[in-house]
Parts: C-alpha cells; structure tokens; sequence
C-alpha cells in the first residue's frame, strides 16, 4: 500500500540530491501533485498538503534534499495524525461495533483483534474474556464464517436465537454481561455498496446497545471512493476510528494518505495480511517514512522482539559485532528471520526500498532464493558450516545433490555469505550493529 507513494517520494527526492535551488523545489511542487493524484488522492487533499508544506518557514532557508526530506516528512506525520496519536485501546468492559461494507474485512478483523488482545494481555501474564457474535443476517454465511474464526483466534462465540438484527443484539450484549464478558465484538451487515437500509439497521443497533467503541472498516484497495464510504458512516452512525484493510495489497495508498485529514478520525490500525496475526497499530510517523520511502525499522525491530527470543538476538548481535560469523550463524539467522516473516513482506520495511523499485518478480526470485539456501545449508555438516574452507568440489557435489540445487548454488549461497562477512567486518569497525540504521 506503502509502495507506490514511496517510489514518487523517492524517486524525487533522488532528483533533487545534487542541492536544491528555486526552480528544483517548483518543479518538486509540480512532481508531487502529479505523484499523489496518481495514487487517488483528491485533489483538495492534495493541493491542502502542498500548502501545508509552502507554509512551513523552513522551505525558504533550504539547502540540501535532506532538509526537504525532514520538511516533507514533518508535515506529513501532521497530515497523518500527528507524531502524538494516542495507541488506541479497547476499555474493559466494552462493547466493539464493527462497521464497514461487505467484504471490507469485518469478520478477519474481528478474529485478529481478538488475537491481538489476548497476545497484549499475555505478555502482562493477564488472559481476556472475549466473545464474539453476530447480528449479519443478510449474508448467508456470515455468522457461521464468524463462528470458525472466533474458534480459530481460541475465543467465545454466541449465537443469537433472535432473527432480527436489533432483537439479536440486545440478546447478545445481555448474554456477555450475565457471563462477565470483558470485550465483545459484535459483526454486523455491511452491503456491496452504502445503502439507507443499512445505516439505518446499524443506527437501530448504535441505540439499542450504546457501544463503547464503533469501529470502521475500510478496504485500503477502494482508494478515494473509502472516503465517500466513511463520510457516510460518520453521518448515520459516527465511529471512533477505522481500521484500514489489505494494506498488504498493491493498492495505491490514498486511503491511508487522506484519511485522516478529509475524516479528522484515526485510522487506528491496519490490516496486513490475512492471517490472526496479521495487524498492525497505525502509527503516523511510521506510515510517513514508510510513504517517503525511509522504510520502518521500528515496526520490523517490534517484530523482532516478538517473535525472536532475547537470547537469540544477543546472539545475532555477538555475531555481528564480533566480526566472525559463519555458515552455521547464517543459517541460524536465516531460520530466525523466517519466524518473522516473507522476504517480500520484510523487504518492504527496509530503509530505501521504495526508490529501488523493486518488481515482484525480483521479490519471487529472492523468496525463492532463500528456502534453496535453507536447504543448502541444511545439507552441510556442522564442521563445513563452521569452517566452509573445507568445502572442496566433490564436498559441493555432495551437499548440491542433497539439497536438490546445482552447484552453482552453492557457489552463490559460499559468495553471498562472503559479502556478508565483509559487512560483518565493516560493522565492527564502523562502531556496531546500532549504528547501522541511524542517522535516516
Ligand atoms: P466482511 O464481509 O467485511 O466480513 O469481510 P471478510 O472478513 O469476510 O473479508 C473479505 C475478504 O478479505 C476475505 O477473503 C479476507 O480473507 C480478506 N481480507 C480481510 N482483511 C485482509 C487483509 O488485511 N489483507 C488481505 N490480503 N486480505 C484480507
């Protein structure tokens, strides 16, 4: 979603690293309208940007493009929410509304939410009493799509006995107090397109249940037309936030970009993926480096901490400081960073992606490139992974065969690692791994 605003920032802000004069930032002016309008932001949306950014008093003292950079950048955390955009949080007890057209990513959302607060609640060794119901009479299979997922996610589920929405809805909010609920997610029926009958039904429920938190959901590959979608929310029903869906897709970001500012509502958070763990908290400075193509180490680090134990990054961390890492440290890492995610997806947090313009063929040939190393490295012993000088041709032969590659492969995974010791040299001297990512 990221990507195509990036590779307009990046690609600019490419043009402009000799220095900067006059006629460069009027040109810069021009080059960004064009980009951002490509990327289906409105047009009052972007000519309001661009003011925002002639009216900083910075643009007339610039020198360098990375001046221009941190000036865009500052405005465009504001235009996003703004660097103090409060974590949203979910009140216990409550009742959570979830809204949004059909299709848009309700049901998923429902289920990584209700992941995402039992893992939240785990790591204070706390566990959540969650239950999840449904009022979508409309589509056939909504409740029973729900029903699965709430299994899945290891959750409660209800079902309703009543048939009408609202009836339905009492009966379920009742049915979580008598039972101590602390959070319920209540799905309800969205339409293929915003229809009266609708927002009609959600304001009748919005009445009867008073929910604490009425959460819009938005599919970020609609582009502008999210934005009419959620005005007409706001004005039957009001929400408190919306959560952007299918931000893994190739949309072109102008729903992330705009919605903030035309809504003057969060976007809270954003869905990545379809799997439970697939959600992210929004957060407008992240979004912003990540749209001016700086990537987003703090998410990819938060990541890390996740899903990769202390001990084993102290590890890492030994490796890479120490300036000796070999084979077997690389597969351990490579093992390590698979936990975290696809090579495509964390390709896409990394600082300067956006400007290399990377295909998604590019992105296969990498992903694949990466399980041919896996079983390359675990066809090797111990001693030729701590000591690869070993490797001679029929030793090559020999782990080529068992891993299904040709030698060349292998040749290619023993250069790869090579320059990785290099780097691993050039971090030692050049004062550490903290170093590596600072100073953007
Ligand atoms: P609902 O009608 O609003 O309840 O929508 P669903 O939850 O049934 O989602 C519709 C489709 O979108 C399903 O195929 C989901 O797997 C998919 N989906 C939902 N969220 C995401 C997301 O963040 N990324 C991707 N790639 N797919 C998603």
């Amino acid at each position: 979603m990221f990507d195509f605003i990036a590779q307009k920032f990046s690609s600019l802000f490419t043009q402009f690293k000799g220095g900067l004069n006059k006629q460069a930032v009027d040109q810069f002016f021009t080059q960004i309208e064009a980009g951002l309008l490509e990327a289906d932001v409105p047009y009052e949306l972007v000519q309001d940007f661009i003011a925002l950014i002639k009216a900083d008093k910075r643009l007339e003292t610039l020198k360098k493009h990375e001046q221009l950079v941190q000036l865009v950048h500052t405005q465009l955390v504001s235009f996003l929410g703004g660097a103090n955009q409060v974590r949203y949080s979910f009140t216990i007890p409550s009742t959570i509304m979830m809204m949004g057209l059909q299709g848009a990513g309700k049901t998923t959302t429902i289920a990584k939410f209700a992941f995402y607060l039992k893992k939240e609640a785990a790591k204070k060794n706390k566990k959540r009493k969650i239950l999840c119901a449904s009022v979508d009479f409309y589509r056939p299979a909504a409740i029973d799509q729900l029903e699965i997922v709430s299994k899945q996610a290891g959750v409660d589920f209800y079902r309703a006995t009543a048939t009408n929405a609202q009836d339905a809805a009492r009966e379920i909010q009742a049915y979580a107090r008598s039972k101590g609920y602390e959070h319920l997610f209540l799905d309800t029926a969205g339409r293929l397109h915003v229809d009266n009958t609708m927002l009609l039904e959600l304001k009748n429920i919005d009445n009867a249940l008073q929910p604490r938190h009425k959460l819009l959901v938005l599919d970020a590959m609609t582009g502008q037309e999210s934005l009419s979608v959620a005005r007409a929310f706001e004005q039957a029903v009001g929400f408190n936030a919306a959560v952007l869906s299918k931000a893994d897709s190739d949309s072109r970001g102008g729903a992330a970009f705009s919605f903030r500012y035309a809504l003057k509502r969060p976007i809270a958070f954003v869905g990545v993926g379809e799997k439970h763990a697939d959600l992210e908290l929004f957060h407008p400075e992240r979004a912003a480096k990540r749209m001016l193509g700086l990537g987003d180490i703090d998410t990819l680090l938060e990541k890390a901490d996740e899903h990769i134990k202390e001990n084993e990054q102290k590890k890492i961390h030994q490796s890479w400081e120490s300036g000796r890492f070999n084979l077997d440290d690389f597969a351990q890492q490579m093992g390590m960073i698979n936990r975290l995610g696809s090579f495509s997806k964390l390709m896409k947090y990394m600082p300067g992606m956006g400007s290399m313009n990377i295909s998604d063929s590019m992105l296969e040939q990498g992903e694949q490139e990466m399980s041919q190393f896996k079983a390359i490295l675990s066809s090797m012993t111990l001693k030729e992974r701590v000591c690869p000088k070993v490797l001679n041709p029929s030793r090559k032969t020999r782990i080529a065969c068992g891993a299904g590659v040709g030698v060349d492969q292998v040749d290619k995974l023993l250069s790869r690692f090579e320059q990785m010791q290099q780097y691993a040299k050039l971090l030692k001297k050049s004062g550490g791994i903290q170093n590596m990512f600072r100073g953007r």
